[in-house]
């Protein structure tokens, strides 16, 4: 059985439809590659997040990072769903501002935000900036002293908390280029110097433990670390944040294998944990804001491939060609991404064998699936690759000079182009001759 996620189905013509449309009219109508967003699931997951704080009458933010998918109907969405966005780029500010995202939205990630990004980021009004590192607190101030203007901020600490992996280390996670680290002091140095900074309002602190994590322990664990440190800040400056940031980083379904937790599972687990650490310290409760990218829009999306050529190595291989590959995907080729993909023309009840899907991309490693059993096929046939909504447009790149793939946002029976595939002149728009 294929996964299917959301609204999507097959319909009579046993065709996959996803937001009540056809997919192989989607692929006549806009080519593939294409990329297909439900939107119905993409608001469900905000509001798994979003209304989950809200029932339990806790005070939050869910900022969704833009970097796992964004483009100008995205942040419209965001703002119709409440929703703040997380930027990493003056391009992501920009984007997200025309996007109709308000400023005060908006929070700036990096850690290597350049002076040319601070600046814009200050005129633009953008919310709040996560300072990052030493250099950039004196970046910041020097630009705000310029204009003579205040900034709300945040600064990013590493607990120690690696929830990379279900037994998390408690020290794997100060090994990061990202942020202050709390064993060595350098925490405690950027909150004395912010806190001293006039220009500088500090609004709380955040942590960002990872990707991908399927358990609430990590989470928990980053909850207790982090209050530790906050309640000694208490003690020693008496400083109290109004504001913990327990970034992003919840789990998502990409195969059968993976088991994630719900939205509302995460923010409960969250939630108690804060409010215990809050009453066993005498802490007053802070506002909670989280930031999930791919918890929100991967399993939203889905990639519908044309097949192409075979090619079979007796007692080997067997090859199958999609049009697209580590262009318009590139996760399985740079971290051995899995993913789970299905025939999405036709049902075909013949005897599966096991075969590698690969794109068209001039490199042996562009894989997109290494092992998979499928039915016959040929050439034509559709091919759906089910969670690739995040980090798959949004690392498109135009390698061999091919075009980047259409997305196509899906609701109640509407399909509406949300950015154009791209033409041969748009890959030549920028070369001087
Ligand atoms: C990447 C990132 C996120 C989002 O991570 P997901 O795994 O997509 O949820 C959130 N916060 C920060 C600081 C990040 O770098």
């Amino acid at each position: 059985m294929p996964l299917l996620f959301g609204t999507a189905e097959f319909n009579e013509k046993e065709h996959l439809t996803i937001g009540g449309c056809d997919t192989a009219v989607l692929a006549e109508k806009y080519g593939t590659p294409l990329f297909v967003y439900d939107v119905a699931h993409i608001r469900q997951r905000a509001r798994g997040f979003k209304q989950t704080f809200n029932s339990l009458g806790v005070k939050n933010k869910v900022i969704y990072a833009g970097k796992a998918f964004c483009c100008i109907a995205m942040y419209k969405l965001l703002e119709e769903e409440g929703l703040g966005c997380d930027v990493v780029s003056a391009g992501e500010i920009y984007t997200a501002i025309k996007g109709g995202m308000s400023p005060d939205n908006i929070e700036f990630h990096g850690n290597n935000k350049t002076k040319e990004e601070l600046v814009y980021a200050v005129e633009q009004g953008v919310g709040t900036i996560i300072i990052d590192n030493f250099y950039e607190i004196d970046l910041l101030s020097e630009i705000l002293k310029g204009k003579d203007k205040k900034q709300k901020v945040m600064f990013r600490i590493t607990p120690g908390v690696d929830a990379q992996t279900h037994d998390y280390i408690l020290t794997g996670q100060v090994d990061s280029k990202f942020g202050f680290d709390v064993n060595s002091g350098k925490a405690t140095e950027a909150l004395e110097k912010i806190l001293a900074d006039e220009h500088l309002i500090l609004q709380g602190a955040h942590c960002h433990i990872g990707s991908q994590i399927f358990s609430a322990e990590g989470f928990l664990a980053a909850v207790e670390k982090m209050m530790l440190i906050l309640n000694e800040w208490k003690n020693q400056f008496d400083y109290t944040v109004n504001i913990l940031n327990m970034g992003g980083g919840f789990g998502v379904k990409y195969t059968e294998s993976d088991d994630p937790l719900e939205p509302e599972v995460f923010v409960k687990a969250i939630v108690n944990a804060v409010k215990a650490q809050c009453e066993l310290l005498d802490y007053s409760f802070p506002e909670i804001w989280i930031e999930p990218g791919r918890s929100i829009i991967a399993e939203a999306g889905t990639t519908i491939y044309t097949i192409g050529s075979q090619k079979v190595i007796p007692d080997v291989r067997h090859y199958i060609s999609v049009d697209g590959g580590m262009g318009d995907n590139i996760r399985p080729a740079l971290y051995d991404a899995k993913y789970d993909g299905f025939l999405a023309n036709r049902i075909s009840t013949e005897k599966p064998e096991e075969v590698r899907i690969v794109g068209k991309y001039c490199e042996s490693g562009d894989v997109l699936i290494k092992e998979i059993d499928l039915p016959p096929v040929e050439a034509g046939d559709l091919f759906a690759i089910t969670s690739t909504g995040a980090y798959g447009y949004s690392m498109a790149n135009n390698y061999n000079r091919n075009v980047k793939p259409a997305v196509v946002f899906v609701e109640n029976g509407q399909d509406k182009l949300v950015i154009r595939r791209e033409t041969y002149e748009d890959l030549i728009a920028l070369d001087c001759e």
